[in-house]
């Protein structure tokens, strides 16, 4: 979608350090980190928030839960923390679907 940063960025049309990638997820560090690991999770297609997912998401909600779990043991991730912001009062401030993977340190 046009004005969509995270779109661009998917496209490679604006840089972000990515940490995984494959034909409906990609990974890339969050450019203003919360923790030590923060790693936005987010499906190539456009989906505005989860207000918007619908029932022929479901597989790919499901596989986009997997990457995350993955991407946690690959960085040996004992503990952490999958955080979704859905609504502008609710703190999404990129209205493209995105978990964030929050790690490395301890929360309270
Ligand atoms: P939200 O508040 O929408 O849930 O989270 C948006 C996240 O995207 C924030 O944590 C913010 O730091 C991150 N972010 C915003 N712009 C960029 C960008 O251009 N590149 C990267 N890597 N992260 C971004
Ligand atoms: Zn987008």
């Amino acid at each position: 979608m046009e004005d969509c940063i995270f779109c661009k960025i998917i496209n490679k049309e604006i840089p972000a350090e990515f940490v995984y990638e494959d034909d409906q997820v990609v990974a890339f560090n969050d450019a203003n980190p919360y923790s030590p690991v923060h790693i936005l999770v987010v499906p190539r297609e456009h989906i505005s928030s989860m207000h918007d997912i619908t029932p022929e998401k479901k597989s790919l909600m499901g596989h986009l839960n997997w990457v995350i779990s993955e991407i946690a043991r690959e960085k040996n991730l004992e503990s952490y923390r999958v955080l979704v912001n859905c609504g502008a009062d609710a703190g999404q401030v990129i209205f493209h679907l995105h978990f964030h993977l929050l790690g490395g340190r301890k929360f309270k």
